[in-house]
Order: structure tokens, then sequence, then C-alpha cells
């Protein structure tokens, strides 16, 4: 898709346009000729015709020239009201097409003529507004995304974030390489690859924007040989769950997002084995001590990866209803579920992803705490009603720091560490003065004195990815696959 950033030639081409305008307009009421004209200012009567049609500036000594030869002032001519109606409808199809969106479309523009009536004017402007109006729509909000976005969320709260298809797959592709019980280990893992008929293949120089790449002519999954965290087991899983899940070519923005939350959904399940895991939280909610830490070093996978394993598990087999976040050190969400009530902040059209947390939440706290490595505790006094308790760990990405945090109501954290926390805070969001406004003495002693930039966060101009799977640049990964299969067969 084309963008649709403004040309920062569009207004002086504009300005170009009017002043162009006015001249011709000017010299037929006097009845001149371009030629005439031309003369009487010492210059070709292509460079006037250039001028008249806004396709040329002329500096400041020729446009004095050429208002002496109409008898008119500078002001007159500079003036950036169209000369007439009929101008301004000219000026406006003149303008639209040498604008980006309709250059982009590669069409050849109109001459607009004298000939062409006003209603045809009307009607090819009309066409380019609406034109220039759905790009823009489109740019600014990936409309379908977050209506696919909307009604995944939907589901997995009926189903309380429990997939029993995925657990059953998760427990079959286990069982055939001989697992048993507890952790799973990289060979287990390998091992799953193998009865798939996959080998696995570390390399350098990963096409851009993927996380694998299966060749399944070959039966390969290439991995990048610099993974940060030197474990392969959820990159495997998650590239091996579109074979296992019978993924095809995701026919839309929806068909993406449900594919990937099953791979994620399918790793966790096969890294953290339903019955092992569950009998590990049963353990520790008999000893009034469940723990995401604990879950987390028990089967050596990522913190975000047990806090989510733990709302899968949590209402379908605890008889807990639990929420989960993952924010940006911004504030902003990136990740939400709940299925307990508390309130997420979310857009008019319900979205959560992007919205702001409330400075005073578990999420948001945990940023200023000097001691990451610890587990942090708080129960929050929400105005929309209730108390939940949550517990934080700030993980790190390339993108910057994220919260992970895990919670319940208040009346259920007697099953979990971390009850006995001192900490307590209040939100009245979404009222603004809970953490949104400045103080009144800042905002009396800053608020003409503060100068801003914004930042323009590549999310806010990004158009939806286009291609079969979004974000990916097909070019590079056939490019990708094409080197290594030649260089795994000897072909020069
Ligand atoms: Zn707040």
């Amino acid at each position: 898709m084309p963008s649709v950033t403004p040309d920062p030639s569009t207004s002086e081409t504009s300005d170009a346009l009017v002043l162009g305008r006015r001249i011709r307009e000017r010299r037929m009421e006097l009845g001149m000729t371009l030629d005439h004209l031309a003369k009487s200012v010492d210059r070709a009567p292509s460079q006037l015709s250039a001028i008249e049609n806004g396709k040329r500036e002329p500096h400041l000594p020729l446009l004095r020239a050429i208002a002496a030869a109409l008898g008119a002032s500078l002001d007159e001519l500079l003036s950036d009201e169209a000369p007439s109606e009929r101008a301004a409808l000219e000026i406006a199809v003149e303008r639209a097409q040498r604008g980006p969106v309709f250059q982009a479309l590669g069409l050849q523009p109109i001459r607009v003529s004298k000939t062409a009536s006003d209603e045809v004017l009307k009607a090819i402007l009309g066409l380019h507004q609406e034109v220039e109006r759905v790009h823009r729509e489109r740019a600014a909000t990936p409309e379908e995304a977050r209506r696919a976005n909307t009604e995944l969320r939907a589901e997995m709260r009926a189903l309380n974030n429990y997939y029993p298809d995925l657990e059953r797959v998760a427990r079959e592709l286990l069982e055939r390489v001989g697992y048993t019980d507890g952790p799973v280990s990289q060979r287990t893992v390998s091992g799953i690859a193998e009865q798939l008929g996959f080998s696995l293949h570390y390399v350098s120089g990963m096409p851009h924007s993927t996380r694998s790449v299966i060749d399944r002519r070959n039966g390969r999954i290439y991995l990048s040989s610099t993974l940060p965290s030197r474990d392969a087991r959820a990159p495997i899983l998650r590239a091996l769950a579109g074979i296992v899940c019978g993924h095809e070519e995701p026919k839309s923005y929806g068909d993406f997002l449900r594919q990937r939350v099953e791979s994620n959904y399918l790793a966790g399940a096969v890294l953290l084995p339903e019955r092992s895991t569950l009998r590990t939280l049963q353990e520790a909610k008999a000893a009034r001590d469940i723990s995401m830490e604990d879950l987390r070093d028990a089967y050596a996978v990522s913190y975000e990866m047990a806090a989510h394993r733990f709302t899968n598990l949590a209402t379908s087999h605890l008889d807990l209803e639990v929420h989960f976040t993952k924010v940006h050190e911004s504030g902003t969400l990136i990740k939400a579920y709940e299925n307990d009530g508390v309130r997420f902040p979310s857009d008019a059209l319900g979205n959560l992803e992007g919205a702001m947390i409330c400075r005073n939440w578990t999420a948001r706290t945990i940023f200023a705490q000097p001691d990451r490595f610890n587990p942090w505790y708080q129960y929050t006094d929400m105005a929309s009603g209730g108390t939940y308790w949550c517990t934080s760990r700030v993980e790190k990405a390339k993108e910057g720091l994220y919260s992970v945090s895990a919670g319940v109501r208040f009346e259920d954290v007697k099953w979990f560490r971390g009850r006995d926390t001192p900490h307590r805070t209040a939100s009245q969001c979404p009222d603004d003065r809970c953490c949104r406004m400045a103080s009144p003495e800042l905002t009396e002693k800053w608020r003409d004195l503060a100068w801003p930039e914004a930042a323009t966060p590549t999310s806010l101009l990004a158009a939806l990815p286009t291609g079969a799977f979004p974000g990916v640049d097909n070019h590079e990964v056939f490019a990708f696959l094409e080197a290594h299969e030649r260089a795994a067969t000897n072909i020069p």
C-alpha cells in the first residue's frame, strides 16, 4: 500500500497553482495573449505558460514585471484565494492529481481544460477526496486487525483461556518421543522435530521479521544461531505448531492472529505439560504458596511463558479467575487477558492493545523498584470496584523493558505467595486526575514553558502489514531458502 505521508512540496505547489490562475485570469480579463505578456516581460511564452499552469514559481523580479504588465499589484497576484469558483475547482483537481496518493496509483492525470464541465471536475474531485480519505483511515487504524483481535479475546475469555484440542496435541507429541514427567529438555524437543520429519539448522542472517523459517520441501527448520536466550525450545515448537495444527497460509489478519495464538499456546503446552504442571500448581495451592517464579524455575521457561501458562490452567483446573498483562516500560499495554473482572483501559472499539495502563497498577509500579530480581507484589484498590493483588516481573526484549504480571481478586490471594506484601495503591483511572494530569502546582509552573517533541511511535504511522504472512518479506524468505538449499546440495 502506498504511503500517504504528506508531501512537503504540496503546499508550495498549491500556492504556485493559485498564483498561476490569478495571472491567467487577470491576463484574460485584459484580453491579452500569452505571447503578448511574455514579450512585455521579456520571457519565452513557454516559460509564462509553465507559470500560469502552476508548474513553476516566478522569482520576485519577474513577478514584479508581470504585475506591472498586467496593471495589478503584487498583493493582488499573491492573494491565496482562487480568482473564481471555476478556478478553485480546477486548482483542487490539479492539486489532487499532484498529490502523493494519486501519484502512487500510477495513473495518467487528466488535463484540466476549459472544455471540461464543472460537473465532470466535481465528480473527479469527489473521487480523489474519497480515495484519500480511505487511505488515511486505513493507515491510521488497522481496522481489520483490531476487530479480529477483539473477537479472539472474547473467545479466549469464553474458554477461560484453556484449549483442550491443543492440550491433546501437545500430549500426543510428548508421548511419541517417550516423555513421561517433569521439565521438557532440548533433546525432547529436537526429538519431536525429528518425529515430524524435520532437521534443525541454526544459521546466521535469518530474513528480517522472521522468528523461524520452515522448508517443507527439504524438511528443514531454520533458526537464528544467535538466539538471545540460547534456548531454542520455544522457537522450534512455535515453528512446528504450524505443521501439527495444519495451519494454511493465513487468508485474513484474523487467521494470522489465531495461528499465532495457537503456536504460542502449543509451545507453552509442550514445555509446561498439562499433567505435570497441574500437579506442581495443585501442590502449591494446597500449601497456599502459588508462585510464578517457582513455575518458571521448575520448567526452565521465561517468566512470561510461566505466567501465561498459569492462566491456561488456573480457571479450568484450579478454580481461580485471573488476569494477565504484558506492559511496555512506556506504559502501553501489549498483551492482556482477564476473566476476573479487572477493568483494562480500552479504546472505543474495545481494543486493549496500545492503551495506557494506570501508573498505580503493579504492571507499572514495578518499573520504579530498585530490585528487579526479587518478585514484586502489590494490592491495588480499583475505582471500578474491588481490590486486586498482582505479582509482576520485568523482562528485557529488543524493544525495551516489559513487565509481565499475573493477578487475582482479593478473595483469591490466600492461595499465593506474596499475599503478605505491605505494598498497596489506589487507582482512580480512568479519572484523569488519577495519574494522567500533573499536579496543579507543576502545571502552573510549566504549562507555557515546556515544548516536548513527540517521538512518533512507528505503529502509529505504519499501515497494516500486507502480504500472506503480515509483515514478512517473501522476496527475502524465498531467496534465503534458495541459498540454503543450494548450499546444502552443493549447487554452485
Ligand atoms: Zn491511574
